[in-house]
Protein backbone atom coordinates (compact mmCIF):
# COMPACT_ATOMS: atom_id res chain seq x y z
CA UNK A 1 0.00 0.00 0.00
CA UNK A 2 2.64 2.27 1.29
CA UNK A 3 4.51 1.86 -2.23
CA UNK A 4 1.41 2.90 -4.14
CA UNK A 5 1.15 6.06 -2.54
CA UNK A 6 5.16 6.63 -2.92
CA UNK A 7 4.55 6.44 -6.92
CA UNK A 8 1.73 8.13 -7.43
CA UNK A 9 2.47 11.75 -7.27
CA UNK A 10 4.85 10.59 -9.62
CA UNK A 11 2.69 9.44 -12.01
CA UNK A 12 0.96 12.67 -11.38
CA UNK A 13 3.55 14.59 -12.66
CA UNK A 14 4.24 12.73 -15.41
CA UNK A 15 0.91 13.15 -16.71
CA UNK A 16 0.46 17.44 -15.76
CA UNK A 17 3.62 17.67 -17.74
CA UNK A 18 2.31 16.21 -20.81
CA UNK A 19 -0.78 17.89 -20.33
CA UNK A 20 1.34 21.22 -20.02
CA UNK A 21 2.47 20.90 -23.60
CA UNK A 22 5.70 20.19 -22.81
CA UNK A 23 5.50 16.83 -24.24
CA UNK A 24 2.89 17.64 -26.67
CA UNK A 25 5.12 17.60 -30.26
CA UNK A 26 6.77 14.41 -29.04
CA UNK A 27 3.14 13.28 -28.58
CA UNK A 28 2.05 14.41 -32.15
CA UNK A 29 5.45 13.45 -34.08
CA UNK A 30 4.64 9.53 -32.76
CA UNK A 31 0.97 10.04 -34.67
CA UNK A 32 2.69 10.69 -37.36
CA UNK A 33 4.95 8.38 -37.04
CA UNK A 34 2.14 5.67 -37.05
CA UNK A 35 -0.02 7.20 -39.67
CA UNK A 36 2.85 7.36 -41.62
CA UNK A 37 3.47 3.40 -40.44
CA UNK A 38 -0.21 2.99 -41.59
CA UNK A 39 -0.05 4.38 -45.02
CA UNK A 40 3.05 2.46 -45.77
CA UNK A 41 1.00 -0.84 -44.44
CA UNK A 42 -1.81 0.31 -46.30
CA UNK A 43 0.57 1.00 -49.43
CA UNK A 44 2.31 -2.48 -49.42
CA UNK A 45 -0.81 -4.18 -49.03
CA UNK A 46 -2.72 -2.66 -51.79
CA UNK A 47 0.76 -3.47 -54.29
CA UNK A 48 1.01 -6.98 -52.77
CA UNK A 49 -2.93 -7.58 -53.26
CA UNK A 50 -4.86 -5.22 -55.31
CA UNK A 51 -2.16 -4.29 -57.81
CA UNK A 52 -1.10 -7.44 -58.61
CA UNK A 53 -4.68 -9.07 -59.34
CA UNK A 54 -5.59 -5.65 -61.32
CA UNK A 55 -1.84 -6.42 -62.98
CA UNK A 56 -2.57 -9.80 -63.67
CA UNK A 57 -6.22 -8.98 -64.94
CA UNK A 58 -5.09 -6.65 -67.48
CA UNK A 59 -2.13 -9.18 -68.66
CA UNK A 60 -4.75 -11.48 -69.26
CA UNK A 61 -7.19 -9.42 -71.03
CA UNK A 62 -4.58 -8.22 -73.21
CA UNK A 63 -3.51 -11.54 -74.05
CA UNK A 64 -6.87 -12.64 -74.76
CA UNK A 65 -7.03 -9.93 -77.32
CA UNK A 66 -3.97 -10.93 -78.74
CA UNK A 67 -5.28 -14.26 -79.42
CA UNK A 68 -8.45 -13.33 -80.48
CA UNK A 69 -7.26 -10.79 -82.72
CA UNK A 70 -4.46 -12.69 -84.48
CA UNK A 71 -7.36 -15.87 -85.22
CA UNK A 72 -6.00 -17.93 -82.39
CA UNK A 73 -2.28 -17.84 -83.93
CA UNK A 74 -1.02 -15.65 -81.20
CA UNK A 75 -2.63 -18.50 -78.51
CA UNK A 76 -1.71 -21.76 -80.48
CA UNK A 77 2.67 -19.97 -80.51
CA UNK A 78 2.03 -20.02 -76.49
CA UNK A 79 -0.01 -22.88 -75.96
CA UNK A 80 1.63 -23.51 -72.60
CA UNK A 81 0.13 -20.13 -71.70
CA UNK A 82 -3.03 -20.75 -72.51
CA UNK A 83 -2.63 -24.04 -70.73
CA UNK A 84 -1.82 -22.31 -67.32
CA UNK A 85 -4.34 -19.98 -67.61
CA UNK A 86 -7.29 -22.46 -68.39
CA UNK A 87 -6.20 -26.35 -67.07
CA UNK A 88 -3.62 -24.86 -64.25
CA UNK A 89 -1.07 -26.77 -65.74
CA UNK A 90 1.99 -26.05 -68.20
CA UNK A 91 1.42 -29.22 -69.61
CA UNK A 92 -0.33 -28.40 -72.78
CA UNK A 93 -0.73 -31.51 -74.89
CA UNK A 94 -3.13 -32.82 -72.58
CA UNK A 95 -5.85 -30.29 -73.63
CA UNK A 96 -5.00 -30.11 -77.33
CA UNK A 97 -8.14 -30.90 -78.89
CA UNK A 98 -10.18 -28.20 -76.35
CA UNK A 99 -8.19 -24.99 -78.03
CA UNK A 100 -10.45 -24.66 -81.59
CA UNK A 101 -13.38 -25.33 -79.22
CA UNK A 102 -11.80 -22.53 -76.75
CA UNK A 103 -11.04 -20.13 -79.64
CA UNK A 104 -14.94 -20.28 -80.97
CA UNK A 105 -15.97 -19.74 -77.67
CA UNK A 106 -13.71 -16.60 -76.82
CA UNK A 107 -15.44 -15.39 -80.14
CA UNK A 108 -18.86 -16.22 -79.21
CA UNK A 109 -18.40 -14.50 -75.61
CA UNK A 110 -16.69 -11.42 -77.07
CA UNK A 111 -19.85 -10.87 -79.40
CA UNK A 112 -22.63 -11.92 -76.56
CA UNK A 113 -21.08 -9.34 -74.37
CA UNK A 114 -21.57 -6.72 -77.47
CA UNK A 115 -24.56 -7.60 -78.35
CA UNK A 116 -26.69 -7.80 -74.88
CA UNK A 117 -25.90 -5.53 -72.33
CA UNK A 118 -27.20 -8.05 -69.87
CA UNK A 119 -24.35 -10.64 -69.87
CA UNK A 120 -21.92 -7.94 -70.62
CA UNK A 121 -23.03 -6.47 -66.86
CA UNK A 122 -23.12 -10.36 -65.46
CA UNK A 123 -19.99 -11.11 -66.56
CA UNK A 124 -17.71 -7.67 -65.06
CA UNK A 125 -15.47 -8.35 -62.17
CA UNK A 126 -13.57 -5.37 -61.03
CA UNK A 127 -9.86 -5.22 -61.65
CA UNK A 128 -8.99 -5.10 -58.35
CA UNK A 129 -11.11 -7.60 -56.69
CA UNK A 130 -9.94 -10.41 -55.03
CA UNK A 131 -9.47 -13.61 -57.06
CA UNK A 132 -11.92 -16.17 -55.29
CA UNK A 133 -13.00 -19.88 -54.96
CA UNK A 134 -16.32 -19.78 -53.40
CA UNK A 135 -19.51 -17.39 -53.25
CA UNK A 136 -18.99 -14.79 -50.53
CA UNK A 137 -21.50 -15.87 -47.74
CA UNK A 138 -21.73 -12.72 -46.61
CA UNK A 139 -24.22 -11.73 -49.65
CA UNK A 140 -25.16 -15.67 -50.51
CA UNK A 141 -26.70 -18.61 -48.99
CA UNK A 142 -27.94 -22.19 -50.16
CA UNK A 143 -31.05 -22.23 -51.32
CA UNK A 144 -33.77 -23.92 -48.44
CA UNK A 145 -34.43 -27.00 -51.29
CA UNK A 146 -30.56 -27.78 -52.10
CA UNK A 147 -30.10 -30.95 -50.28
CA UNK A 148 -26.77 -31.91 -51.67
CA UNK A 149 -23.36 -30.71 -49.79
CA UNK A 150 -22.46 -27.07 -50.45
CA UNK A 151 -19.34 -28.57 -52.21
CA UNK A 152 -20.77 -29.67 -55.21
CA UNK A 153 -23.69 -28.87 -57.28
CA UNK A 154 -24.71 -32.56 -57.93
CA UNK A 155 -25.62 -33.25 -61.72
CA UNK A 156 -26.17 -29.61 -62.58
CA UNK A 157 -24.35 -28.27 -64.63
CA UNK A 158 -26.61 -25.11 -66.24
CA UNK A 159 -24.70 -22.14 -66.22
CA UNK A 160 -21.81 -23.72 -68.16
CA UNK A 161 -24.41 -25.14 -70.29
CA UNK A 162 -26.17 -21.86 -70.80
CA UNK A 163 -23.00 -20.25 -72.37
CA UNK A 164 -22.12 -23.88 -74.13
CA UNK A 165 -19.45 -23.90 -72.44
CA UNK A 166 -16.25 -25.88 -73.81
CA UNK A 167 -14.53 -26.30 -70.67
CA UNK A 168 -16.88 -29.40 -69.39
CA UNK A 169 -15.38 -33.28 -69.85
CA UNK A 170 -17.37 -36.05 -70.72
CA UNK A 171 -18.77 -36.30 -67.15
CA UNK A 172 -19.76 -32.75 -66.77
CA UNK A 173 -16.80 -31.99 -64.34
CA UNK A 174 -14.89 -28.94 -64.83
CA UNK A 175 -12.21 -28.98 -66.44
CA UNK A 176 -10.97 -24.98 -65.38
CA UNK A 177 -11.76 -25.44 -62.26
CA UNK A 178 -9.24 -23.79 -59.82
CA UNK A 179 -7.46 -22.31 -62.76
CA UNK A 180 -6.67 -18.77 -62.93
CA UNK A 181 -9.57 -17.85 -65.14
CA UNK A 182 -11.65 -19.97 -62.84
CA UNK A 183 -10.42 -17.58 -59.53
CA UNK A 184 -9.91 -14.38 -61.17
CA UNK A 185 -13.14 -14.35 -63.36
CA UNK A 186 -16.79 -15.36 -62.71
CA UNK A 187 -17.19 -19.48 -62.15
CA UNK A 188 -15.08 -19.12 -59.08
CA UNK A 189 -17.19 -16.86 -57.65
CA UNK A 190 -20.86 -17.50 -58.97
CA UNK A 191 -23.16 -15.74 -57.88
CA UNK A 192 -22.59 -12.11 -56.82
CA UNK A 193 -25.71 -10.58 -58.29
CA UNK A 194 -29.16 -11.61 -58.15
CA UNK A 195 -29.44 -10.82 -61.95
CA UNK A 196 -26.77 -14.09 -62.08
CA UNK A 197 -28.61 -16.28 -60.57
CA UNK A 198 -31.99 -15.85 -62.41
CA UNK A 199 -29.98 -15.29 -65.97
CA UNK A 200 -28.11 -18.80 -65.22
CA UNK A 201 -31.83 -20.33 -63.16
CA UNK A 202 -29.26 -21.86 -60.58
CA UNK A 203 -30.93 -24.01 -58.12
CA UNK A 204 -28.31 -23.85 -55.66
CA UNK A 205 -27.36 -20.18 -54.57
CA UNK A 206 -29.96 -17.21 -52.87
CA UNK A 207 -28.62 -13.79 -52.69
CA UNK A 208 -29.14 -13.18 -49.10
CA UNK A 209 -30.31 -9.35 -49.33
CA UNK A 210 -32.91 -7.95 -52.33
CA UNK A 211 -30.59 -5.58 -53.01
CA UNK A 212 -27.75 -7.70 -54.98
S1 LIG B 1 -26.35 -23.42 -62.13
FE1 LIG B 1 -25.82 -23.36 -59.93
S2 LIG B 1 -26.03 -25.48 -59.24
FE2 LIG B 1 -25.97 -25.53 -61.46
S3 LIG B 1 -23.80 -25.87 -61.97
FE3 LIG B 1 -24.12 -23.66 -61.98
S4 LIG B 1 -23.58 -23.01 -59.87
FE4 LIG B 1 -23.89 -25.23 -59.82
Amino acid sequence: MKERHTHQPHAYKEHSSRRDGRHRPRAIAITLNQWRQLARDQFAGFLRHEARWAAARILFTVYMGLCLATLGLFGFMTLPVISRLFFNTWRFWRFGHYYPWMLLQGYKVFAMMLRDFRYRFMFSVGLTEQPMKSPDRNITRLAGNWVHEENTCHNCSRCCEKIGCPLLDDRDMCLSYNSFYWRYYLCGRFPTTRQQLDYYNCPKWVMRYKDF
